[in-house]
């Protein structure tokens, strides 16, 4: 087993938008963040970005359409370090806006399997390493689960079903001391806000940057006591 840095965090969608800047954000704080994402060029960019800062990362180029990848690489991080005290589950897709009558098969699987099942695979995955190290596990949503709106079907309804499995991994954690928190940033300036909203001034949203310390401070505990599991920007 390798020396295990005093801070690790996992995040998915660290190749760009909120996973990227979270990924940078922990990284001043002091973690070691296991990076995943599809895009290797993209991943190698942020590892640039971490070393700039003084920072370390492992790359982890991973679909998480592959579950059993997602299996794998729990072992994996078992045998190295042990544990794992962050878990940022921020990869998501948007699928197609359309009527939920019109709705491909195989968006809705896709919306379904990297939204849902493999945040469910991701947590069955880590929850031995969180539950050693005592951790937390952030897992960003959208204000689309509790507010449906036509031709949101596959976004709404996914993110509508993270929400709920999250909320019953929370009270199944409460024991083993494992926070578990929903983040919603809000309307945020990525790639995905603009597939969404291609007519939007971007430039009138708030950046991944300004989002991620708030993100990092509730994987940190400072949402303070007896709040709800879901956590929303305040800028939002
Ligand atoms: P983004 O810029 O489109 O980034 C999405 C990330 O997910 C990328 O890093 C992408 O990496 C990763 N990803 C997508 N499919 C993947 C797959 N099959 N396997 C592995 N990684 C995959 O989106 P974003 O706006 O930053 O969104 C991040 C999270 O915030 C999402 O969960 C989103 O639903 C949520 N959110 C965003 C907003 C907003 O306004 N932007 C609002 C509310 C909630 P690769 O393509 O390299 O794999």
């Amino acid at each position: 087993m390798a020396a295990l840095p005093s801070k690790l965090a996992l995040v998915t969608g660290a190749s760009r938008g909120i996973g990227r800047a979270t990924s940078l954000e922990l990284a001043k704080r002091g973690y070691h963040v296991v990076a995943l994402a599809r895009s290797i060029a993209a991943l190698e960019s942020l590892d640039d970005d971490i070393r700039a800062i003084g920072g370390a990362a492992t790359l982890t180029p991973l679909d998480l359409k592959d579950f059993y990848a997602i299996d794998r690489l729990g072992g994996v991080l078992f045998e190295r370090w042990g544990q794992v005290h962050a878990l940022v589950s921020c990869a998501g897709v948007l699928g197609v806006l359309t009527p939920v009558a019109h709705a491909r098969p195989s968006m809705m699987q896709e919306a379904f399997a990297v939204n849902v099942l493999a945040a469910q695979r991701l947590i069955r995955s880590m929850d031995p390493l969180l539950r050693a190290a005592k951790g937390t596990a952030v897992f960003v949503t959208s204000r689309a689960a509790r507010n449906p709106r036509p031709h949101w079907g596959a976004y709404a309804a996914s993110k509508a079903a993270l929400e709920a499995l999250v909320r019953c991994y929370a009270q199944e954690s409460q024991l083993a001391q494992v926070r578990v928190r929903l983040f919603d940033p809000g309307p945020v300036r990525t790639a995905m806000r603009a597939k969404a909203y291609p007519g939007e001034d971007p430039l009138g949203l708030i950046t991944p940057e300004e989002v991620a310390p708030a993100l990092v401070d509730v994987l940190e505990g400072r949402d303070g006591p007896g709040q709800d599991v879901l956590s929303v920007f305040a800028s939002a």
